[in-house]
């Protein structure tokens, strides 16, 4: 019987998912992903984490305790560096050993570091590591690799040319459905365990998507934009995921084929309370496309979501009667006061 290993469907399965599975699936094992979030998953993981933990890592403890009695192994890799010269969130460094000491009964962890802040070079030994419960066949684990590390540059091509990463999972999907643009675009930063993981976003992509608005996210802007972006900062932003995101945000308040920016934080994070106040500084400062700052937590209503959400896509449609109509505007009031009262109705939404 094949080795079954878990991988928990929270923090960079988003990003990391098809590696992940092509790479164990390549030395023979079997692998099972949690379910999607759900209330019980985060009642779950409430439960088994400190309570000043942010919403993200309480539901990777509910989809780990989901996991454990189902499968041989779970697959939690200690990831330090994902990317030279760059580090991310320390919680992630964390997590396996929080994980074994609040979650009794586990199955066997694999927590192989991840440090890719000196070279890329060094993928080859820790995934070495990884492999070890299962085969330890150098070339076997080198050829799973190599399958890998392309199913994940195509994977991230499919993301990069529009598509989301749950749908850029679906290879052989031709169409994904969150096409409709009658009513704009909007764009959703954020981490990508906040944006995609409907639970925890109270299912803002589908609230979108149902709203005929199109939505695309930081992932799917190529990595040169981002840098592009990311290096008109001061200093180097050195977290991974918070110099995608402010490179991101950055180059959709420039393009004009985006209407509107949501930025999706967590209560409790760190990085969030300066990436996000970068972002929404330039957005200010730039003050021509509605802005909606969201934070969530597990104490978050859904009814005050819902009702900012609707007041921020009646500014999108505000915006697009302006821009629709700009040349007559340029003309009798200049796009300075389009631009003023975009600002005033921003400040009003962010209250
Ligand atoms: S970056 Fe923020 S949301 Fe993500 S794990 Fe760290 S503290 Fe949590």
């Amino acid at each position: 019987m094949p080795v079954k290993i878990g991988i928990p469907r929270s923090l960079l399965y988003y990003k990391y998912f098809p590696l992940w599975k092509t790479f164990f699936e390549g030395l023979g094992a079997e692998v099972e992903v949690s379910g999607p979030t759900t209330k019980a998953v985060v009642q779950e993981g409430v439960k088994l984490c400190v309570d000043e933990a942010c919403l993200p890592v309480k539901v990777a403890f509910g989809h780990v305790a989901s996991l454990k009695e189902k499968v041989d192994y779970i697959f939690i890799p200690r990831l330090v560096s994902v990317s030279p010269r760059e580090y991310i969130c320390p919680k992630f460094l964390g997590f396996p050993d929080m994980v074994r000491n609040s979650v009794h009964g586990l199955p066997g962890i694999i927590d192989t570091n991840i440090n890719l802040y000196r070279r890329e070079g060094d993928l080859y030994g820790q995934f070495l590591e990884a492999a070890s419960p299962i085969c330890r066949n150098p070339l076997k684990v080198a050829a799973a690799l190599r399958s890998a590390v392309g199913e994940l540059k195509r994977f991230n091509g499919r993301v990069e040319s529009g598509m989301l990463p749950e749908n850029a999972f679906r290879v052989q999907e031709e169409k994904f459905p969150f096409q409709a643009e009658n009513r704009g675009t909007v764009a959703l930063v954020g981490h990508p365990y906040n944006i995609y993981d409907n639970y925890i976003n109270m299912n803002l992509i589908g609230r979108l998507d149902e709203a005929r608005v199109r939505v695309v996210t930081a992932d799917n802007v190529p990595e040169p934009v981002v840098n592009m972006y990311a290096g008109t900062l001061s200093k180097r932003l050195f977290w991974t995921l918070g110099r995608r995101m402010v490179g991101a945000a950055y180059h959709f308040l420039d393009n004009p084929r985006i209407d509107g920016i949501i930025h999706v934080a967590s209560f409790a994070c760190g990085p969030d309370s300066m990436t996000g106040d970068l972002i929404e500084r330039r957005a200010r400062r730039a003050g021509n496309k509605p802005f909606l700052n969201l934070t969530l937590d597990e104490h978050t209503g859904e009814a005050g979501v819902v009702t900012r959400i609707e007041a921020f896509l009646d500014m999108i449609d505000m915006k697009m009667g302006v821009d629709a109509g700009v040349g007559d505007w340029g003309l009798e009031l200049g796009v300075g006061t389009q631009n003023t009262e975009l600002r005033t109705q921003n400040s009003e939404l962010r209250i």
